[in-house]
């Protein structure tokens, strides 16, 4: 699927996708002193805080080219198909102000990152802006709110824009997109709560193959998660191990109370019969517009309480949403930005939302309810972790 079709894909979906209710019925107001970010705010990269390692690089892979070998930071990198154009001089700024907003050249922030830039044709398309740091590679192009890394795709806050022919990113795209990914995996500590969504009366979804409920998938892929993730050393609490009901307010007081280190809540999706494939969320940024907002308000200016974990959270479900595409071999959907959600707004840990596939399209439907693809998606955030 092509970005357009893809961004139109989103659209429908986003019109339809009411049948997952991840969201309080009434989204209760912007807590109280929440701007306030905790001590230990990871907002802040420093060396000496506990919850980073050493930058290491997140080893996103390519979901079509596993083992393609990668190159040396600096050097191009031109795929098949794919042709290198005429370098022009870099811009003379490193960052622009529109309208009283910063846009940053990719090529001027590229350096900067000692990476190499290029402008590529793929095909007739000649809007290819490559960027390349230590071997992961960027792709932008003007007016397309998605990025891919290494193939996968991550969407932007804000469309790239061409401003007198350089491509100018969105400073807060450069500060919670790009800038995580070239820093590396921060630390995400050893206790990990996985949430199976909904439970009970909450039923969630609905599969077309065979008519069963998201509860009683989304409880499979938890309990096949959990002795996954203790074989790899982490403490695992599940929001629940049967079919019994947790408010979402209550999800988020639970991973307080065991001190979850990080928190992963599992769903299957709903929309057109012809949408499918995964889709990997994670809170947006102050500032910046949601993907999907589900018909509720999305207020870019308040400040929730997980946004001192944006990068974190983000960088979580960047490395999440790859290991998941190479393990179930799925449409990429995209790691998307969300603000209604709110086992993920109310989380002071890194917090993503995970939809494992589309129960309202036949194809998907079957497939998840085979065993096999349900441990296929267990395992694939597992090995993120
Ligand atoms: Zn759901």
């Amino acid at each position: 699927m092509n970005n357009q079709s893809l961004a139109l894909a989103a659209g429908v979906a986003g019109v339809v996708l009411m049948s997952c209710s991840t969201s309080s019925p009434n989204p209760p107001p912007a807590q109280a002193g929440a701007r306030t970010a905790p001590k230990n705010s990871p907002t802040v990269r420093q060396a000496t805080s506990p919850r980073y390692i050493p930058p290491a690089r997140p080893r996103l892979q390519t979901p079509a080219e596993p083992t393609r070998p990668l190159r040396a930071a600096g050097q191009p990198v031109v795929l098949p198909g794919e042709k290198l154009l005429a370098s022009r001089s870099a811009p003379t700024s490193y960052s622009v102000k529109v309208r009283g907003v910063e846009w940053v050249s990719l090529q001027r922030w590229g350096a900067l990152q000692r990476g190499w830039y290029g402008r590529l044709r793929k095909g007739a398309d000649d809007s290819l802006h490559r960027l390349v740091i230590a071997g992961m590679r960027f792709d932008l192009r003007p007016k397309r709110r998605i990025l891919t890394c290494q193939g996968m795709q991550i969407w932007l806050g804000f469309s790239p824009e061409l401003i007198n022919g350089h491509l100018y990113v969105h400073h807060l795209d450069i500060r919670k997109h790009l800038t995580p990914l070239a820093n590396g995996m921060p630390s995400l500590g050893r206790v990990a709560v996985i949430d199976a969504g909904h439970g009970r009366d909450n039923k969630g979804t609905r599969s077309v193959f065979n008519k069963k409920y998201e509860k009683d998938y989304s409880l499979d892929w938890a309990l096949r998660l959990k002795p996954l993730l203790e074989r790899k050393g982490w403490r695992v609490f599940l929001t629940r191990s049967a079919d019994s009901g947790m408010s979402l307010t209550d999800r988020v007081k639970f991973a307080d109370r065991v001190k979850a280190t990080l928190f992963i809540s599992l769903h299957f999706n709903a929309a057109a019969r012809s949408v499918s494939g995964l889709e990997t969320y994670c809170i947006a940024p102050l500032g910046m517009p949601s993907h999907l907002t589900r018909g509720h308000p999305d207020r870019v200016n308040t400040q929730v309480a997980n946004n001192p974990w944006d990068e974190s959270s983000f960088m979580l479900a960047a490395r999440v949403h790859n290991q998941l595409l190479l393990s179930c071999r799925m449409t990429d959907r995209g790691v998307r930005r969300v603000r209604f959600m709110s086992v993920i707004k109310g989380q002071k840990r890194p917090a993503i939302l995970v939809e494992g596939g589309y129960l309202s399209n036949p194809t998907e439907a079957r497939k998840i309810d085979a065993a096999a693809y349900r441990q296929k998606l267990a395992e694939g955030i597992a090995a993120a972790l």
